[in-house]
């Protein structure tokens, strides 16, 4: 049996974006900076190590009672930077996370981001604890004090916001509970209070979190002493006077200067590492030139910089392997085991990295969305001739979906010239949503043509005090002021946004196809949030597109519809000359 050693769990902060991720990593290492605990914490590239002694000096004697058996030196958290891509740090068959911290605002709640997160961690089966973040802004909130001992009404509001989030990851397929009332953290997940900006909770959050290490990973963490090390690319950057650098999380092994490695690229790279480099501590730095400092080794798990020749393509999110030529091919395999080449009718995909990429193929998969191609890089003129090949036969999958990638400048032209819809996001929930929501009109926009009917002048007015909807669908009464409205038509504002689509027009309770000048009806208007795009009061028209104006005949509308029409036009040309 080769002699193992205990390697420090790999932590990452998950979250909608201002949820509190960064300000949490900071008081973290601000505490600790602070009060110098003994060990302190150890910067790494992209990385924050915070040994075991630190964190007992931080929980104080609420440790004692955790009774760990588990010997791990500390916890690696990886620093979270503004960049969706890091929701998804890979290695082969999961996530180099061996942990998660799930982010909530808990005055806010579960927002696409989150949601997004948790998919992520579902899909890798990582372990996470939700903490719920910025209960600060409870007012009369006391940050001395535990929540029982909060005063009444605090405590009320505290409830009220906690059981909302119970029930919202309970949607999401999760039984959770407060981490104090959890008896099992294998059958529930614990949610831990928080404020991230004066840390009351954060001892806690630390404390469940070597609870789970003991509970989950004791086997996962134990690690072949001196084995050659594996990591995955975090990013790729140039620095001045070093040339192109890896910075990179090492879940495994060791990694000494002077070997060599393999990169993770579409031709993976075979290098020799020239300097393997790590922040040096602040008060050391003498010149922006001298941040780092050099070390002969370094063991997982840790962050980490390499310099070495010919890095330009390494690409992020991709595996690092020390090892020689056997390793190209095992690494070639690993990406195009991620990228998927068929000759079936579906979408093109394309995302920035190796782990974003998987985690788009596995949403769609999930939705049932067959996939043509997906592969790493940005949208090239390729995608865009596939695309096209499979409209012609399903035009609904004969779409591009891009997932933190760009679009070739003429791709985009291909694409326009080809009449391939291309959707970009930076959240994949997003992006799937606007591709249901684009397939949804379209096949209105289809039946509608079918029917020959086409858009006339409408105007008409949202009555106050007659929302019985905020959204998905919103719900209000209008009156029409002039024209005839039909469900499936767009609507435009008085500043000529285009928002919403009318999905269903009721009067008295029955559907009804369309509405005229005169009636009171109740709308049901999807795409919209009332009080946000759309509010009591507002007037608003039927958008018309160009084509539908090209099928316009004037000579067949009344002369109420023409004088809308002039409106409407009126309101058109206006957003074009700005
Ligand atoms: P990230 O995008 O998830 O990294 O969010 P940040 O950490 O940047 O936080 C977003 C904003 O929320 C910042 O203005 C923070 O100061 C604020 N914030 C974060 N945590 C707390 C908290 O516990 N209480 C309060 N009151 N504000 C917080």
């Amino acid at each position: 049996m080769p002699e193992t050693r205990i390697r420090e769990p790999i932590i990452s902060v998950l979250g909608h974006i201002d949820h509190g991720k960064t300000t949490l990593l900071d008081w973290i290492r601000g505490t600790v900076i602070a009060s110098r605990e003994a060990g302190g914490i150890t910067q790494h590239i992209g990385a924050t190590d915070v040994p075991f002694e630190t964190i007992k000096g931080i929980c104080g004697p609420l440790f004692d009672r955790l009774r760990l058996k588990i010997k791990i030196r500390g916890l690696l958290f990886i620093d979270t930077p503004g960049h969706e891509a890091f929701t998804n740090l890979r290695k082969r068959g999961g996530s180099v996370a061996d942990l998660a911290i799930l982010m909530v605002d808990i005055n806010e709640g579960l927002m696409p981001q989150t949601i997004e997160a948790i998919n992520i961690l579902k899909q890798n089966r990582v372990p996470f604890v939700v903490a719920a973040n910025k209960i600060d802004i409870i007012h009369g909130w006391n940050s001395k004090e535990k929540i029982e001992n909060q005063q009444q009404h605090v405590k009320d509001e505290f409830y009220r916001k906690f059981y909302k989030l119970l029930s919202q990851l309970s949607e999401q397929g999760f039984d959770s509970d407060l981490f104090s009332s959890i008896r099992d953290f294998t059958k529930q997940i614990a949610i831990v209070p928080i404020s991230a900006r004066n840390g009351d909770g954060v001892p806690e959050l630390l404390m469940v979190l070597m609870g789970l290490a003991q509970q989950y990973l004791t086997k996962k963490l134990a690690i072949e002493r001196g084995a050659p090390a594996k990591g995955t690319i975090l990013e790729v950057k140039e620095e001045r006077g070093l040339g192109t650098t890896i910075d990179v999380i090492l879940y495994d092994g060791i990694m000494r200067k002077g070997d060599q490695i393999v990169v993770g690229s579409k031709e993976p790279i075979l290098t020799k590492i020239k300097a393997l480099l790590k922040p040096k501590p602040l008060d050391e730095i003498r010149s922006p030139r001298d941040r780092f400092e050099n070390v002969p080794e370094v063991c997982a798990a840790s962050g980490v910089k390499i310099a070495a020749p010919n890095l330009e393509h390494a690409l992020a999110g991709a595996p690092v392997y020390v090892g020689g030529p056997e390793m190209v091919e095992k690494i070639k395999r690993e990406i195009e085991d991620v990228e998927i080449y068929t000759d079936m009718t579906g979408v093109v995909l394309r995302a920035d990295t190796i782990g974003s990429l998987e985690a788009l193929i596995n949403t769609l998969k999930e939705n049932n969305i067959p996939i043509k191609k997906a592969t790493i890089g940005k949208v090239s003129n390729s995608d865009v001739i596939e695309a096209s090949a499979v409209s012609s036969e399903d035009k609904f999958l004969g779409v591009i979906l891009a997932f933190n990638s760009s679009v070739l400048r003429d791709a985009k032209i291909l694409a326009k010239n080809r009449n391939v819809k291309i959707f970009q996001d930076k959240i994949i929930y997003k992006l799937l949503e606007d591709y249901e929501d684009w397939i949804e009109r379209e096949k209105e926009r289809e039946r509608l043509e079918k029917e020959g009917k086409v858009v006339t002048p409408a105007k008409i007015r949202l009555l106050p005090k007659h929302v019985f909807r905020q959204s998905k669908p919103a719900i209000v009464g209008v009156e029409i002021l002039a024209g005839t409205i039909a469900s499936g038509c767009r609507l435009m504002r008085e500043d000529g946004k285009v928002v919403g689509r009318i999905k269903q027009i009721q009067l008295e309770k029955e559907t009804i196809k369309s509405a005229t000048t005169g009636d009171r009806v109740a709308m049901a208007i999807s795409g919209v949030t009332m009080g946000r795009q759309l509010n009591e009061n507002d007037t608003v028209y039927a958008f018309i597109s160009s084509e539908d104006m090209k099928q316009l005949s004037e000579e067949e509308l009344t002369e109420e519809e023409l004088a809308v029409l002039r409106e409407i036009r009126r309101i058109k040309r206006g957003i074009r000359m700005e």
